[in-house]
């Protein structure tokens, strides 16, 4: 389960046995795609004060995405946006703190894949981050596709295999992600045991406009590490068509290089509760992004709405708990953020955890992990927020607090087009409509001030340390 910790997004609706229980009494139905429709005055209120600030809440995911562009772990573009975001809560009148921790680095190079036979073409591919480079002057060898684990044995010995298992589609997508992004994190090293030379993975997603998507490769430290790499899905599925009409082979020279951890920080805004300051409701996203695109939906959009929600609630005035943003320095590739943030703060009380991670889509439910007390206590609170409720749910970065017994609480935006753009080039500012981003700000900042502002809370569950 370490493994699927890292994987960016993939906690948001991982099924828990409590999946079994019935929805709570006062959801919608589920991610129909109909315009948002709070009913309690509450959650209007905070949707009409989003709206009416929606350009400036995009403005900020603009000026994120701009100035400090793509944000990997240890790079320059990530110390941008930690300036940026603690300006941006010190501006707001904020308490701001910045919380040291060591980040991983990895830094891609060049990287290339060529068509050998039966014909020489270039092939588009982006390499998997944490990758291994290719020996020098690449590796080339005949493809062998895959679709399923159990496909894997001693025919792959020497060659490149190719993952050509599909995304499936329906809504919400969060739902297919966690299939099919297995191949991308683990898939290296189970061809690697049967002697692989080198993967190449068709591309997460269900829609492509010849984009390979990058994300995590994860090596198992009993396999050999060797070289991954994504491709569009249109090359897997003509390389498969190849594959099956006769020999196909491909040269893979892929640079890329580890270094040392790196510098870094958790930016956290905080406003203090006016009754029970020690009792905290956090609202959070994660800072870092992958090395291409924007980072815009993945992890922009959180980010912004949980400032921005922060914002709302301080025009509000003081709820009766203490608010507080945490934007998490590392997700991608380590779940670094998250695990610091809990060896530093795990010890206080923590009434609920709140994270949105799918994108900048419209809000359209919510997915949580709670016992039977906290599920009691936080259903009253959604009730009116015209969202459909899912027994279980939370998100990577806070997930070392949902594994303490802490309340966990995901957004699920409408996540229809999320997986377009997902860890590519295309995750760009142009691709987050400003109305669904100012509703999921009114979303995030509705359910925090109610949660702030709730009857006293029950205490933590017992620890899920194996969920
Ligand atoms: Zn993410």
């Amino acid at each position: 389960m370490n493994l699927l910790l890292a994987l960016c997004a993939a906690l948001a609706v991982a099924p828990v046995a409590a999946a079994n229980e019935p929805p709570p009494a006062g959801s919608a139905p589920g991610p129909t795609g109909a315009p948002w429709a709070p009913t309690d005055p509450d959650w209007q209120a905070f949707r009409a004060a989003a709206q009416s600030a929606r350009g400036r809440i995009w403005d900020r995911l603009a000026e994120l995405c701009d100035v400090a562009g793509h944000r990997l772990a240890g790079s320059p573009g990530q110390v941008r946006a930690e300036r940026l975001t603690a300006e941006w809560l010190r501006a707001d009148g904020l308490t701001v703190s910045l919380d040291p921790l060591k980040v991983p680095v990895w830094v891609r190079g060049p990287a290339s894949l060529v068509l050998v036979a039966p014909r020489p073409e270039p092939l588009a591919l982006l390499a998997l981050g944490g990758s291994v480079a290719t020996p020098a002057g690449g590796v080339e060898a005949p493809v062998v596709v895959i679709r399923e684990f159990s496909e894997l044995g001693p025919q792959v010995k020497g060659k490149i295999v190719l993952f050509d298992h599909p995304m499936r589609d329906g809504l919400p997508t969060i739902d297919h992600y966690g299939e099919a992004v297995a191949f991308r994190a683990s898939g290296a090293s189970k061809a690697a045991v049967h002697g692989a030379l080198a993967v190449l993975v068709r591309s997460v997603t269900t829609r492509s406009l010849y984009t390979p998507h990058t994300g995590g490769v994860f090596y198992d430290e009993k396999s050999p590490r060797i070289p991954a790499a994504a491709i569009p899905t249109e090359e897997a599925d003509r390389l498969a068509r190849m594959a099956a009409r006769g020999e196909v082979r491909v040269r893979l020279d892929l640079q890329a290089e580890t270094r040392p951890d790196a510098d870094a920080v958790n930016v956290i805004g905080e406003l203090r509760g006016a009754t029970r300051p020690d009792e905290i409701v956090l609202l959070g996203g994660h800072l870092d992004s992958w090395d291409v695109g924007q980072g815009a939906h993945d992890d922009g959009a959180g980010v912004v709405e949980s400032v921005e929600a922060l914002r709302l609630i301080a025009a509000r005035g003081r709820p009766a708990r203490t608010v507080r943003v945490v934007l998490f320095a590392n997700e991608e590739n380590g779940l670094r953020g998250g695990k610091a943030y809990f060896a530093a703060h795990g010890k206080e009380r923590h009434v609920a955890a709140i994270e949105s991670d799918l994108g900048g889509g419209a809000p359209q439910g919510w997915g949580f992990t709670a016992d039977v007390a906290q599920r009691a206590w936080l259903t009253p609170r959604l009730a009116g927020s015209g969202m459909y409720l899912r027994d279980s749910g939370g998100g990577a970065d806070i997930s070392p607090l949902n594994d303490d017994g802490v309340l966990s609480i995901g957004l699920l935006p409408d996540d229809s087009h999320y997986f377009d753009v997902h860890h590519t080039h295309a995750d760009t500012v142009d691709k987050v409509d400003p109305v669904a981003l100012a509703d999921a700000t009114a979303a995030m900042a509705a359910l925090a001030w109610e949660l702030a502002n709730a009857p006293a809370a029950p205490a933590k569950a017992a620890a899920r340390p194996d969920r």
